[in-house]
């Protein structure tokens, strides 16, 4: 399992999960309350909290352990530790401000586990229909968003699920809820949760004895939930989980989710299935097949692409997903793909200026037309004056390979067009190479330097998956769509590689990026996806090293001469010593000792995971 999901308490003997006060109470008491017994449990109301109840005077106290944003944690106002084991051990030494030390911890009977909290069980089916159902993807597109994103879904889900929940009715006014909720079944407890207004105020309406009461839930300077003068939660499901087991100051506590009308209009299919109770778990069981119940909704069917950014409000950074070039243009079953890739002169127009340029030509901005409107492209246009059929041969193999490959993480291509000159049109990435790009950006964090690597790394995995080697992997030819979606470009030099064979195999020396290349490139002239994990490997280099040149000041021939002595580069400045062995394990000298790209892959996933939390 990855470690993204571990708690960083489950190694804990104390440590109980998501158990509630009452339960924390019961356990003390039943292990004698002797002063400064404790033990620690989940929080239910802060993300990623704990609390900690500790036994003085016949008496239980629980005290909250924040989860600061930092990643630290402190009981509220007391001092920062990096992990609640660390929090537990300060105080067995000092009191500072807790009724006593913690003197005993009081440990899970045999058999019993952590109790696992209504969001650790949900979190990876509702990460998964929230992404289906938003960004409408499915199979190996959906998959791909959900590894290379889990931190940023995460936290989408934890502050978005309520949307998702039956008592949820959006924005309606006091007199709407109180004729839904006086609609049908009058039974106490029967609740709804409504939007006061866009500043993150709610209102919780709640059945008593035949009148509907109406609860205030403001938010805080902090973004925190409360009910006046109640507890406070970081999320309106918490909120419902804690109500609906103690009324803790409401009238009575929450029963039954009021049904919403109307609910085959409503955005995800989950609330067209109101469950028994308003808690998390009663969810779960329409989770899996929210899909194949929910009636035709042509507002997900027409959708193609995420929500726009009006209408997310500008409350976070775009997505791989919420971008145009995240599916290829022909998963669009109305965009046919032309016979032969070849594509009509008259729907495409160039722009003036360059983006870029080479031997072989130069690379503009362009529009193609399509059914769904006019898409960038990015368009490699061959010299004309020219004549050398080399250079026109080598941009069809180029267009040849692309033609074959549909990932995420790699620069497609939509098409050839042959005529006022050979052209390539491909996916634009506006914010253009890498290495130029962290050159004028120094501000970019290593984190997001790790999420774009990441991203290499998915795409060069379906790479060694196909059987194809890039053979001129480098930063220069990772583009930026966004500061945080990279995609896999050249293609020029990339080869196939037949069924018997896991290498290929050039005849000769050619013009050749020396500085990336592994050993038995250079010396056998041997190519495989091992030699792009090297090729990657300096490639991680120089994105840790801001766009630097690798080897700087040396020839190739010294460069080759330095790796045969066992020499390696040293580890850039800003580079996590992960990172670095990462790095050093991609320049193995033996092939066979090298990692393929499914290991390297899943080591920077779990090292992302690890620094996104
Ligand atoms: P290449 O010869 O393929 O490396 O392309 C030369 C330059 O053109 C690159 O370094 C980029 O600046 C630009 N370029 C190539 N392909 C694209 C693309 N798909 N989107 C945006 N810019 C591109």
């Amino acid at each position: 399992m990855a470690s993204n999901t571990a708690n960083p308490a489950n190694h804990l003997p104390y440590f109980f999960g998501n158990i509630t006060r009452e339960d924390a109470e019961e356990y003390l008491m039943q292990g004698g309350a002797s002063d400064g017994l404790y033990l620690l449990r989940q929080s239910r109301n802060y993300l990623g909290g704990f609390a900690l109840s500790l036994a003085h005077g016949r008496k239980v106290h629980h005290y909250t352990i924040e989860r600061e944003l930092s990643g630290s944690y402190a009981i509220a106002g007391g001092k920062s530790h990096a992990s609640p084991a660390e929090l537990i051990k300060y105080h067995s030494e000092e009191a500072d401000g807790l009724i006593c030390l913690l003197r005993k911890p009081f440990n899970r009977p045999p058999g019993i586990e952590p109790k696992t909290g209504p969001f650790e069980d949900l979190k990876e089916n509702l990460i998964r229909e929230y992404v289906k159902q938003t960004w409408n993807l499915q199979g190996h597109a959906l998959e791909q968003a959900i590894i290379s994103q889990k931190p940023q879904l995460e936290k989408l889900i934890a502050t978005t699920a309520h949307e998702k929940m039956p008592w949820f009715h959006g924005r309606i006014s006091r007199e709407e809820s109180e004729h839904r909720i006086l609609i049908g079944s009058r039974n106490n407890g029967k609740f709804l949760i409504r939007e006061r207004d866009r500043n993150g105020s709610y209102a919780l309406c709640l059945l008593n004895d035949g009148k509907v009461l109406h609860y205030r839930i403001d938010r805080d300077k902090t973004g925190k939930l409360s009910i006046p003068d109640g507890k406070r939660f970081d999320t309106l499901w918490q909120l419902v989980e804690h109500y609906s087991y103690k009324p803790d100051g409401l009238l009575r506590v929450l029963t039954t989710p009021c049904p919403q009308l109307g609910s085959e209009n409503d955005n995800f299919g989950f609330n067209a299935h109101p469950s028994p109770s308003g808690t998390l778990p009663k969810l779960q069981s329409t989770i899996g097949h929210p899909l194949e119940e929910a009636p035709f909704n042509p507002y997900v069917l027409q959708r193609k692409r995420g929500p726009t950014e009006e209408e997310r409000g500008d409350q976070r950074e775009a997505l791989p997903m919420d971008t145009e070039v995240y599916e290829s243009p022909y998963a669009d079953p109305d965009e046919i793909k032309p016979k032969n890739v070849t594509l009509d002169r008259k729907l495409l127009t160039l722009e003036e200026g360059e983006l870029g340029s080479g031997n072989f030509g130069t690379v503009k901005k362009g529009f193609y037309r399509m059914k769904k409107g006019a898409k960038p492209v990015a368009v490699k246009i061959l010299k004309n004056e020219s004549n050398d059929p080399a250079i026109k041969d080598e941009l069809l193999r180029e267009a040849n390979v692309m033609q074959q490959l549909d990932n995420p993480y790699i620069v497609r291509m939509i098409g050839i067009c042959e005529a006022e000159a050979w052209m390539l049109v491909m996916e634009m990435a506006e914010l253009g190479p890498l290495n130029r790009f962290l050159q004028k950006n120094r501000h970019v964090t290593e984190k997001n330097i790790t999420e774009l690597v990441h991203q290499v790394s998915m795409g060069m995995k379906y790479l060694e998956e196909n059987n194809f080697v890039h053979r001129d992997l480098a930063a220069r030819n990772v583009l930026l769509v966004t500061q945080h979606y990279a995609k896999i470009s050249d293609f020029g030099l990339s080869k196939a590689l037949s069924a018997d064979e896991n290498y290929y195999k050039a005849q000769s020396h050619g013009k050749w990026p020396v500085k990336w290349y592994a050993p038995e490139c250079m010396n056998f002239y041997k190519f495989s996806s091992k030699s792009d994990v090297w090729s990657f490997g300096v490639l991680m280099w120089e994105a840790f090293s801001y766009g630097q040149k690798p080897y700087k000041g040396m020839k190739g021939g010294e460069v080759a001469q330095m790796i045969e002595r066992g020499e390696r580069m040293e580890r850039p400045e800003v580079c996590p010593t992960e990172v670095y062995s990462l790095m050093k394990l991609c320049w193995t000298y033996n092939v066979d000792d090298r990692p393929g790209f499914v290991a390297v892959e899943l080591r920077l996933r779990n090292y992302y995971y690890d620094i996104s939390h």
